[in-house]
């Protein structure tokens, strides 16, 4: 596993807290993801579940401060009667009750129930297609963004993310703070889908939350949303999770389905940089066995798929490295190189490279620890810290001498080195094409001329 996530709608800070200090035990390469609870509407707390059968109306008002009860369901968002038109559907608990709304005034919806369900404290409400004007924050939410500052986490995925303005508000507490925070947005809903492009031009990368984006729009689009958003990603170089039910009869079952193991297949196809699990190693009874099997699933794939793909170059940094990474990406391929081997201080210039998905893996050698987790996310990449060097020569040595001890290349094969010559924050401004051992044999050459 490359990330771990923190899902906070299940977690109390002192929880939270506790696994990031056990990952950050384990290793400081894996990076570390908290998902706020976002945008969302629920039901208020119950003294007892409410029982539902096919049929019974329910009335339903909007007040975060009442009690729910068999008599009225209250609401968190107080404009609720107000924004749901009638014959709305709505879908609660995952969409494990569903009910109609059938009359609607300025008070209440009145709703007529389509199964038979209980409602028990706090449970999601999804409407589809209707978009509320809820914060983009909630107070729990604000916590959570604090205790991810000072916990100095990677990345924050913010939940049923609308629109840039919903980034923005994350975003604009990071600044407030200095934090180098990543923001991954949940896409969710509809409104999430439709404004994506602006959504992308905001966020650092995307999680397709097929969970309750499956309730929020027909589950049957969900396959083409899932291909239109990881397109749409790669084409801005910005990391795409897949995430929900990959592995899900995994939880209760020590091995999956066909179809699951199709799905993990299909997101690779569609060259998703991440796939992600979650109620499988949350609360499922085999978690070591489901990221194993994802792990070996994905690694199967991975072998049948295609190379580089058609996209138009993109400037991250600047022109040169942008003409730079493009050229090291098909080189490899065209001369059929073992890797490609690059330094990095920001990762900007390793996710130009990823954009293009070519085969062969891309080791990021980088001078700063919160690159190497961020590129956790990256597609094809292998990051690990390196301390800056005296020059360029001295970087292609101890890179490559880490690579051969770790049995990720011999001294045989042949590499792409693209690096820089004018220290880190200048960006890569060469490419080197060679078989390591005279890329190490150089090196000592000139350490013995000088
Ligand atoms: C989802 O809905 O698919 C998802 C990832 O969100 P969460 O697990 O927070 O419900």
């Amino acid at each position: 596993m490359n990330v771990v996530r923190l899902n906070t709608a299940h977690m109390t800070l002192e929880q939270a807290k506790k696994v990031i200090e056990n990952v950050r035990i384990v290793s400081d390469k894996i990076a570390i993801l908290v998902d706020t609870k976002g945008p969302e509407i629920r039901t208020t707390g119950t003294r007892e579940p409410i029982e539902v059968t096919d049929g019974d109306f329910l009335m339903i008002k909007g007040d975060p401060d009442k009690e729910s009860s068999k008599r009225c369901l209250y609401v968190n968002y107080p404009e609720f009667v107000q924004d749901v038109p009638l014959n709305s559907p709505l879908l609660i608990d995952d969409g494990a009750l569903r009910m109609v709304v059938i009359e609607k005034n300025e008070e209440y919806l009145l709703c007529e129930a389509k199964n038979v369900g209980k409602i028990e404290s706090r449970k999601s409400i999804n409407v589809p297609s209707v978009s509320f004007g809820l914060p983009s924050l909630s107070k729990k939410d604000k916590d959570f963004v604090d205790f991810c500052i000072q916990q100095d986490v990677d990345f924050i995925a913010h939940s049923f993310v609308r629109n840039k303005a919903d980034i923005q508000a994350v975003q604009e507490i990071l600044n407030k703070h200095d934090s180098q925070i990543k923001i991954i947005a949940k896409i969710e809903n509809q409104a999430g889908v439709d404004n994506l492009d602006e959504i992308l031009d905001c966020a650092y990368g995307v999680m397709v939350a097929r969970g309750d984006l499956g309730i929020e729009m027909p589950y049957e689009k969900i396959p083409g949303t899932q291909r239109l958003i990881i397109s749409k990603c790669i084409a801005c170089r910005k990391p795409v999770i897949i995430a929900t039910q990959m592995l899900h009869s995994m939880i209760d079952n020590p091995s999956p389905t066909r179809a699951e193991v199709s799905d993990i297949a299909n997101a690779i196809f569609s060259k998703t940089d991440a796939i992600m699990l979650s109620g499988e190693t949350a609360y499922g009874k085999y978690p070591y066995e489901a990221v194993e099997t994802m792990a070996r699933v994905a690694r199967e794939v991975e072998k049948s798929r295609s190379d580089i793909h058609e996209i138009p170059m993109v400037v991250l940094s600047n022109k040169r490295s942008a003409y730079l990474t493009k050229t090291a990406v098909e080189a490899a391929s065209a001369i059929n190189a073992k890797a490609i081997v690059a330094d990095s201080e920001t990762g900007r210039s390793i996710r130009n490279m990823a954009g293009y998905r070519g085969r062969k893996p891309i080791f990021a050698f980088c001078y700063n620890k919160r690159t190497v987790r961020e590129l956790a996310l990256s597609y094809g990449v292998f990051a690990e810290a390196i301390e800056e060097t005296k020059n360029s020569y001295e970087f292609v040595s101890r890179a490559l001498a880490k690579l051969l001890e770790e049995n990720r290349i011999k001294e045989e094969d042949l590499v792409v080195v693209i690096a820089g010559n004018y220290g880190s924050n200048f960006g890569a401004s060469f490419i080197e094409i060679s078989p390591v051992e005279i890329l190490l044999n150089r090196h000592e050459i000139y350490r013995d001329r000088n």
